[in-house]
């Protein structure tokens, strides 16, 4: 299932293993394989978009974004506070072209650069 080639797409099928964390209808959670601070979720969706340019089901992009507070809170973030980003195409550094958000908690987070 899937767009072929597509890793994250993978990933949701099962074909490459992940520490899944969080799974509803629509998305998925796992941990960041190269974590940039102690607690890094990704939150994909189920079927396969390449980016948030390609998002237009508002749906789908509540459910994404209200899965991101959900793991928060989950992971113990709540308190002290965590990020919620998506980078977006080339210049917004993106490097896998299967949507997701990234959920960074756990230190102090410094400006984005
Ligand atoms: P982007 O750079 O596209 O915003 O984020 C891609 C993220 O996916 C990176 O933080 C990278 O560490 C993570 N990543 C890449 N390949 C894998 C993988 O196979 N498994 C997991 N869990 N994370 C991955
Ligand atoms: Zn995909």
């Amino acid at each position: 299932m899937g767009q072929e080639g597509c890793i994250f797409c993978r990933i949701v099928g099962g074909a490459i293993p992940s520490e899944r964390v969080y799974e509803d209808d629509f998305v998925i959670g796992i941990r960041d394989i190269s974590p940039q601070a102690p607690t890094h979720i990704l939150i994909l969706p189920k079927i396969h978009i390449a980016s948030l340019s390609e998002l237009d089901d508002p749906a789908l992009a509540g459910q994404l974004l209200l899965a991101a507070k959900a793991i928060a809170l989950q992971e113990g973030l709540g308190a002290r506070g965590y990020r919620v980003a998506t980078n977006t195409g080339e210049w917004g550094g993106q490097s896998v072209f299967h949507l997701h958000l990234h959920v960074l908690g756990g230190r102090q987070l410094k400006g984005l650069g």
